[in-house]
């Protein structure tokens, strides 16, 4: 009698095996953990890549009474799929819910790998960014495309490098840039099951799990997990530990947004990129340069200036003591959109 129930657990786990195994995707081999898991608080985890594997953008996880909340997946299926195991590490626990902050790449491109019945929650925008192509829009398009030439450039420097420690590190770099390149062509997008417009709320025991979007700023799109009783805030690219992209953004509503952020009653944030941090101070030199970005460039546009001659002209630097700044300039795509957004196109 045990002997059969033996055999039949056996060949249950076999088949969960042979499933699991079916659905890995391309590209997740690495040596070492792909991520750290920063425990801000009790069940509150910030993930953010080692350089094992390509994750690009940070995640976050919330272990609760029964089950595990992530928010946002990565750059691939891969990478969500690493982050998957390496959280069995920490807990056994089921994950039920995705919440994509927003629907760029770095955030939202492991959804695919989740089971039809976990929920992935984003914002109506979300969704339909996802389902319209969102991979045909330049962000993805000069990260995916570029992928080739590094990998080109890489293999040359290993040819050339003498020195056997950077000769490693070069191989590793590769392997990682293929792994990401062969995951990627198994991408398919994959939108939220579930959206919001302005809020939901998600109860987990005596945990209050808020989705809360704060008005258009980093996307139309984005929203921002708020955990009241831990004064917990996962922000995506809405703020960032530095600065954030603008290829998609709305430059000159972004700060009065980011005064929608500053009513909630948090100390710690955990970003889409960069470590986590607890000091506020941070959201005012970042509205503060959002708001001078937005003048310069227009500026230089009524000036009859090019885009790409203002984004090597933009001077920003007085925001250098706060931000990552070393001269002059402002990333190209940012000022084509604030260009197209004074020419009244979004
Ligand atoms: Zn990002």
């Amino acid at each position: 009698m045990k002997r059969v129930a033996l055999a039949i657990t056996i060949g249950v786990l076999a088949l969960v095996a042979a499933a699991a195994q079916s659905r890995r995707p391309a590209g997740t081999t690495h040596t070492g953990d792909a991520f750290r898991f920063n425990k801000v608080k009790e069940g509150i985890y910030h993930a953010v890549g080692t350089g094992a594997l390509a994750v690009v953008g940070n995640s976050s996880f919330i272990v609760n009474d029964n089950d595990v909340i992530v928010v946002d997946d990565h750059v691939s299926p891969a990478a969500a799929w690493v982050l998957l195991e390496e959280i069995k590490k920490i807990t056994p626990k089921p994950v039920t819910t995705v919440i994509n902050t927003h629907f760029h790449f770095d955030h939202a491109h492991g959804n695919q790998i989740f089971d039809p019945a976990v929920q992935i929650i984003g914002h109506e925008f979300t969704r339909r960014m996802l389902l319209n192509n969102s991979i045909g829009m330049p962000l993805y398009q000069n990260y995916v495309t570029g992928l080739p030439t590094q990998i080109e450039a890489l293999k040359k420097q290993i040819a050339s490098a003498t020195d056997p420690a950077a000769r490693t590190k070069l191989q590793t770099q590769l392997q990682v840039t293929e792994n990401n390149l062969a995951s990627q062509k198994e991408l398919k997008l994959t939108p939220p099951n579930v959206t919001l417009t302005t809020q939901m709320t998600l109860y987990r025991g005596k945990r209050e799990i808020q989705i809360r979007y704060l008005g258009r700023g980093h996307t139309a799109g984005d929203v921002v997990v708020y955990l009241p009783n831990e004064k917990v805030v996962m922000t995506g690219d809405f703020l960032t530990a530095a600065l954030s992209n603008m290829s998609d953004s709305f430059p000159n509503e972004w700060a009065d947004s980011l005064d929608a952020l500053k009513k909630l009653d948090f100390d710690t944030v955990l970003p889409g990129h960069g470590e986590a941090f607890t000091d506020k101070a941070k959201i005012d030199y970042f509205q503060a340069y959002l708001r001078d970005v937005w003048s310069e460039v227009s500026k230089l546009k009524q000036q009859g200036v090019s885009a790409e001659e203002a984004s090597k002209r933009a001077d920003l630097t007085r925001h250098k003591d706060h931000l990552p700044i070393q001269g002059p300039g402002v990333p190209l795509i940012g000022v084509q959109r604030i260009y197209s957004l004074l020419d009244g196109k979004s």
